[in-house]
């Protein structure tokens, strides 16, 4: 069986196609620029080149049928039909409080993802022109939606609610949703079959360290917290997201500055973080290089994105009264092993410790800590497309 995995954004389509016995990757690739001049597919059949073809595509339909026509194509496709692709997994960032789960995508689900749009006016709307396009050439294809928000849904009301008038909760739905959670569900339960303990169990913490960064508490299972909040705005220090700041500051900086809300949540979300205290980038990789030729911001910089996940952690441990597993994931998560020493060098009161040599790895599942450490530490490599490709088959056996 293979499982299309579509995840759109507003000018860009990525797709993997899985085949699900062996839970192999096929081909991948991306649809780049897609409305804009010079729009691109680069096409990457396992094992083989990549294929780059120029191409005009005016909108996500031209899109997903050049990735069929790639898919099927006869010198670099890995399928000789579209009917060999059983169904389509849709990545779609915010499912609000009305998924709780992925589910099959009818015309109702459809309606009530547009509703959910509201909460997420950047990520939501690409996502249904995705599904739309591909519903429109694949009839009879039957398509899931597996949503970012969906696994913070088990969070229970003291953890979601935040302490303003209740009415806006009820009334704009105003509350903690947590993202990346595809993400951390992947690594929770591959964190359980690593250590070969029921996750039903473990008190896991999952750390989810990339351009975008979260943390979640996974209690037997299930989140019970996460640090992205009402948007993915919130939480940890990112590469360019500011994280928990007082909310003060926005009115603040709207009177000092002289400028709009509009203004200060560009401010918020794309020029602050990493790239805001450094003043030399959003990528990791340049601010360890700023700080070995003796940058003091960029130094700042990593001592207080160490510090935040450090703090989280501290914070996730008493929700769950212990932990028994940290995950190290994403981009900074997999690669950065100065990242994971430092953050773990704040936990050594709760019985973490790291043994170094194990610690000196890349991209690859490992665990890390001390032969006598209370706390495993384990990096595992995230595999969202996957877990995406597995909610669908588990959806289509039903
Ligand atoms: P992501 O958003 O998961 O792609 O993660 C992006 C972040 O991970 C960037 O800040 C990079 O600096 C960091 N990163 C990605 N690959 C590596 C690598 N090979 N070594 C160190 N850092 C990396």
């Amino acid at each position: 069986m293979n499982i299309l995995v579509i995840n759109c954004g507003s000018s860009s389509l990525k797709y993997q196609l899985i085949n699900m016995v062996e839970e192999k990757v096929y081909a991948k690739g991306i649809c780049d620029r897609i409305g804009i001049k010079g729009s691109v597919l680069k096409h990457t059949p396992a094992g083989k080149d990549t294929v780059m073809k120029e191409v005009a595509m005016e909108n996500h339909k031209d899109a997903v049928r050049e990735v069929l026509s790639a898919l099927t194509h006869e010198e670099y496709g890995v399928i000789r039909s579209m009917d060999e692709i059983a169904a389509v997994g849709h990545r779609v960032v915010h499912g609000g409080e009305k998924f709780s789960a992925s589910v099959i995508i009818d015309d109702e689900v459809i309606k009530a993802i547009e509703e959910c749009s509201d909460l997420a006016p950047l990520h939501n709307p690409p996502n249904l022109i995705g599904i739309e396009a591909c519903r429109n050439l694949m009839p009879d294809t039957p398509m899931v939606a597996v949503f970012d928000t969906a696994f913070h849904q088990t969070m229970p009301s003291r953890a979601y609610l935040y302490a303003i008038p209740y009415e806006l909760y009820e009334e704009h739905k105003i509350r903690r949703y947590g993202f990346h959670g595809t993400s951390h569900k992947y690594v929770a339960h591959r964190a359980a079959e690593m250590l070969n303990k029921p996750i039903e169990e473990l008190k896991i913490v999952t750390c989810h360290l990339g351009n975008g960064a979260s943390i979640c508490a996974v209690k037997n299972g299930q989140s019970i917290d996460t640090s992205m909040g009402f948007t993915p705005l919130a939480g940890l220090v990112m590469g360019t997201r500011c994280g928990d700041i007082d909310p003060a500051i926005v009115g603040f900086l709207m009177d000092k500055e002289n400028i709009s809300s509009e203004e200060v949540d560009v401010i918020l979300n794309k020029k602050s973080g990493i790239l805001g205290l450094s003043g030399v980038s959003s990528d990791f990789r340049d601010i360890e290089a700023a700080i070995s030729n003796g940058n003091k911001r960029a130094e700042i910089a990593m001592e207080v994105f160490v510090y935040t996940v450090a703090k989280y952690i501290g914070a996730y441990a008493a929700a769950m009264n212990g932990i028994d597993v940290i995950v190290f994931t994403a981009g900074l998560g997999e690669n950065n092993s100065e990242v994971r020493r430092d953050v773990c060098k704040y936990l050594d009161f709760l019985g973490v410790k790291v043994d170094e040599e194990k610690n000196r790895c890349r991209g690859i599942e490992r665990d890390f800590s001390a032969e006598d450490a209370k706390v495993r530490t384990l990096v595992i490599p995230t595999n969202e497309e996957l877990m995406i490709a597995r909610e669908t088959r588990n959806l289509l056996k039903k």
